[in-house]
């Protein structure tokens, strides 16, 4: 393990007006960014090149404020990310689907987090594999190399790109609650309301 990369960063809090939430202010949840990176599957990553948009999904693994991703040597976000470029990821969970009685007001329980930060390259194949190894625990609990499946050889992670996204400010927000239509509590008005589980 490399220090410049184990070391404890503080939870990634929102500090500028830029991971101020301001629509549905009540429903941001900044104690819980670390909670939800922790608990989440799948990273969308965007980033600017050449003026140009580009988003791209990810798995990836957070740990102490640092998002990481990998992939191969020839994949052009890791490769776009080697110049140390500002990256801003987002991690969502659906949880519920909400039906209301009226239109407007269908909507959805949900658990989300957008994260911005730079990426470095990690080239040093201890560090990989303690990452790789820590991702794969994070999506398979309990499973182990060497018991469960053959470890990665130095040269597989040599031949693997490993980006290491340091967070510099973050912010939550999440639904939680039922159908919030101005009719959805009336068992005389038409229609019906409910929740499902996504
Ligand atoms: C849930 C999920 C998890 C993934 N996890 C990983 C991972 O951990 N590591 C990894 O290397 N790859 C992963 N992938 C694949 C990844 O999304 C990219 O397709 C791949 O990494 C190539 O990236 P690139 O930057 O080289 O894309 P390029 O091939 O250069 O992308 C060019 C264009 O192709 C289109 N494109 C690329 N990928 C997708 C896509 N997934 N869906 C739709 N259009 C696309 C976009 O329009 C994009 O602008 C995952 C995909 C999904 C859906």
């Amino acid at each position: 393990m490399t220090d410049e990369t184990s070391a404890a960063r503080p939870v990634p809090a929102p500090r500028t007006d830029r991971t101020r939430i301001r629509r549905h202010a009540d429903r941001a949840v900044p104690e819980r960014i670390e909670e939800f990176l922790l608990r989440g599957e799948v990273a969308h990553v965007a980033l600017v090149d050449g003026g140009e948009p580009r988003l791209i999904p990810f798995l990836y693994h957070y740990e102490a404020g640092h998002i990481y991703l990998h992939g191969s040597p020839g994949n052009a976000t890791l490769r776009l990310l080697r110049d140390g470029r500002s990256v801003v990821v987002a991690v969502t969970s659906l949880v519920d689907l909400i039906a209301s009685k009226t239109a407007a007001d269908h909507s959805a329980n949900y658990r989300s987090v957008v994260a911005y930060g730079r990426g470095r390259q990690i080239a040093d194949v201890a560090e990989k594999r303690r990452v790789l190894e820590a991702m794969t625990v994070r999506y398979f609990p309990g499973r182990e190399p060497g018991r469960d499946y053959t470890a990665a050889s130095d040269e597989d992670l040599a031949g693997m790109e490993l980006t290491d996204v340091e967070v510099d400010e973050a912010s939550a927000k999440m639904r939680d609650a039922g159908p919030l239509g101005p009719h959805d509590d009336d068992p005389n008005f038409p229609g019906s309301a409910f929740v499902r589980p996504a």
